[in-house]
């Protein structure tokens, strides 16, 4: 197997050092960039199995950085970390609104960083599981990911690719809930031309076009949507 690689995006030298001495003793692979612009390259020529990535630096804003990767097609779904200063907290509320999976706040403990890249590479694998199965079953209703199709008792639900889209995503994460941003965010970019009022608006189509299966998709007043758990 091979071992899994880490893209370290940071500037300073000692805080480099000590992540690359800690990640590589745990096994992991590492690769450095030492601005947000040579990150964006090593991201994109690397294919790392998740980004390590300080918010503070040079040429290209850890922010910025973390837009571009979750932008391009190549490199939007790698993991990705975000290492912020204390007094940063803004700064991770907009990341993680842009689609990071986690933040470690420095000074860290090399050994809590590493179990915290540990949690998320777990979590991107079941993730990678269910996109790689072509069909997500739940009752009566088929999520076919190959052909973009939702049927229900066998039947096209006949839902548009943007409501496929939306209808997946929430059936790959059962149980969690998202806020109409964060749906936006994942399913159709951040630079999508669509409010959270157009997301209320799908979702009531989805949910006509489920017809009986409507229930599968709740809303969660005031917070947001998600797909029914069922139970085992
Ligand atoms: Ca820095």
């Amino acid at each position: 197997m091979d071992a899994t690689k880490i893209l370290v995006v940071e500037d300073e030298p000692d805080i480099l050092e000590l992540l690359q001495y800690n990640l590589k003793r745990d096994g992991f692979t590492v690769v450095v960039a030492k601005d947000g612009q040579a990150g964006f390259d090593a991201a994109r020529r690397e294919a790392p199995t998740l980004i390590l990535l300080d918010l503070m630096l040079p040429k290209l804003n850890g922010l910025e950085l973390c837009r571009r990767l979750k932008q391009d097609e190549l490199t939007r779904s790698i993991p990705i970390v975000m290492l912020t200063a204390r007094g940063e907290e803004s700064d991770v509320i907009l990341g993680l609104g842009l689609g990071a999976d986690d933040y470690v706040t420095k000074p860290f403990r090399p050994r809590e960083l590493v179990a915290r890249l540990q949690a998320v590479l777990r979590r991107g694998a079941a993730r990678d599981g269910a996109e790689k199965g072509e069909r997500l079953e739940h009752g009566p209703l088929v999520i076919d990911l190959k052909r973009h199709a939702a049927l229900i008792h066998g039947e096209d639900a006949g839902l548009t690719a943007t409501e496929f889209r939306l209808l997946a995503f929430l059936a790959q994460h059962p149980g969690r809930v998202f806020t109409r941003d964060q749906i936006i965010n994942h399913v159709l970019g951040v630079l999508a031309a669509v409010t959270p009022r157009n997301i209320d608006v799908h979702i009531r189509s989805i949910r006509k076009k489920l017809g009986e299966e409507r229930e599968l998709v709740e809303t969660l007043r005031g917070v947001g949507y998600r797909f029914r758990e069922l139970e085992a």
